[in-house]
């Protein structure tokens, strides 16, 4: 294989970032060259959203600049709009707007997941997903400045909505977003003279009769307690019918205002790929053989929360991968050791991995964990989510700042700035500078 070989990977998250690192480190020289496209710049580690968003962490370092770690790689920054196997080249809308073709000799399939939504009345105005480091960062400048002008009003209708905060949807993206966002919240409150953390309304709603599936009925069900023994409001078998205005009316006849909907109700596959000929199944995921390659196309590898991936674990023949970080770190280390096993005409190996369970915070010193059937909680759960979740942060840089923040975390307590000019920074220029003056029109000096 010479250099020209073309190894092009639509996205540089968890499956596109593990998979360029592993094939830049296993590539012979000049065997081929890894192009990495990804409208952002940098892969974001999203386990630890819900610290970034509380603070514990500085949002900065939960994510991993691509063109830092993947020296050998090309980084692309732009986003993938269509894909034609038949062609074998993808279409990529560049930052800078232009719209170009990039042929490949293998193609890595991994845009990824976006949030489910449904068809609510209000979700598309009143709505946030907690999907990625901008939207964490909102959200604690959000219920920051939310406390500041609940402190201000005098009208305690608007002090309620401003102090109420709604999640939807009970994964674990849900549950640690709002476990540690609320606690947050209830630590700012003592700088507050005029609000009380008994004040702060937290409030959980859940379609289904169990919050994080992920872990076994009795940990959901020990979650579900320790939520409430934080007086956050658990509404399980419960759907929201309508957020218009930010008017909650949820389906078991309960109203309230609120001015914060998170919305993580599940995810679905990255909806680019209906822009493709990529083979999908019902549920718009690219059907893959469990080697990782995709069915009628050995040159044509996906992974991760955009493909459905024989589960060999399981005696079900139709089960699938779930979409996780575990299944997604793994699967790109198979799927790159089987692009290299396939460039040398080498046999491909099928991937097979137990779910291990999983590891989640809900807020200091709080957690619940399932690993290997070995159910943890409190402290012990939550110092094993850190550690687990440190041990898979990519790099040692990332590593050491993390830590760092959390030692200052611990010396000088949680950080409650809230920088919420950071999503207008024209407003207080533009407010100096005044209505732009009109122009006269110019004086016709013959007529004058
Ligand atoms: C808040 C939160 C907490 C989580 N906690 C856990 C946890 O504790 N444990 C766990 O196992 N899992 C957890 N997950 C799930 C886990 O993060 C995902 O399963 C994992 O990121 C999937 O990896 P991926 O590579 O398929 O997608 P991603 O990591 O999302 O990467 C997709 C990449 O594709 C890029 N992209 C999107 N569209 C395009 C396009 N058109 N062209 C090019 N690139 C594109 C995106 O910018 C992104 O970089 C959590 C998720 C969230 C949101």
């Amino acid at each position: 294989m010479a250099r020209d070989t073309r190894i092009v990977i639509v996205g540089g998250g968890y499956v596109g970032m593990y998979t360029a690192l592993r094939l830049q480190r296993k590539l012979a020289a000049n065997e081929a060259s890894v192009t990495v496209i990804d409208p952002q710049a940098n892969m974001t580690y999203q386990p630890f959203l819900p610290e970034a968003a509380a603070g514990s962490i500085e949002p900065r370092h939960v994510v991993v600049p691509l063109r830092k770690v993947l020296r050998k790689c090309h980084v692309l920054t732009g986003r993938v709009t269509g894909i034609s196997r038949e062609r074998r080249e993808v279409t990529v809308e560049a930052a800078a707007g232009h719209v170009s073709q990039i042929g490949y000799d293998v193609l890595v399939v991994a845009p990824g997941s976006v949030a489910r939504t449904l068809p609510i009345p209000g979700l598309a105005e009143q709505g946030i997903a907690f999907k990625n480091v901008a939207e964490a960062i909102y959200l604690r400048n959000h219920v920051l400045s939310h406390m500041d002008e609940a402190a201000s009003t005098i009208n305690p209708e608007l002090r309620r909505k401003l102090l109420t905060f709604l999640v939807v949807g009970g994964g674990y993206a849900g549950v640690e977003a709002l476990a540690e966002l609320a606690d947050m919240s209830r630590y700012a409150s003592r700088y507050y003279e005029n609000i009380d953390e008994t004040d702060l309304r937290w409030v959980l709603v859940e379609a289904s009769g169990r919050i994080m599936p992920e872990v076994s009925p009795p940990m959901g069900k020990y979650t579900v307690k320790q939520l409430l023994k934080a007086r956050i409001e658990v509404y399980l078998d419960t759907r929201v019918k309508s957020m218009t205005g930010g008017h909650v009316v949820l389906d078991d006849g309960t109203e309230f205002d609120t001015d914060t909907i998170v919305w993580t109700a599940g995810v679905k596959p990255n909806p680019m790929l209906a822009e493709t000929d990529l083979p999908l199944d019902d549920k718009g995921r690219v059907i893959c053989s469990a080697s990782l390659q995709v069915d009628g196309s050995p040159e044509i590898f996906s992974a991760g929360d955009c493909a459905s991936v024989p589960d060999l674990t399981k005696d079900d023949p139709d089960a699938k991968t779930s979409p996780s970080a575990q299944h997604a770190v793994r699967q790109a280390a198979q799927l790159a050791d089987n692009v290299i096993a396939h460039l040398r005409s080498k046999p491909v190996t099928p991937y097979k991995h137990k779910h291990v369970g999983s590891v989640a915070s809900l807020g200091l010193y709080k957690g619940a964990a399932e690993v290997y059937g070995i159910k943890l909680k409190g402290p012990l759960a939550w110092f094993m989510h850190r550690t687990y979740h440190l041990s898979r942060m990519p790099t040692f840089n990332r590593k050491f700042r993390i830590v760092s923040d959390w030692t200052q975390a611990l010396l000088f307590r949680r950080e409650v700035v809230s920088l919420e000019q950071i999503h207008e920074p024209k407003k207080e220029f533009s407010r100096v500078i005044g209505p732009t003056p009109r122009l006269d029109p110019p004086v016709d000096k013959k007529q004058a």
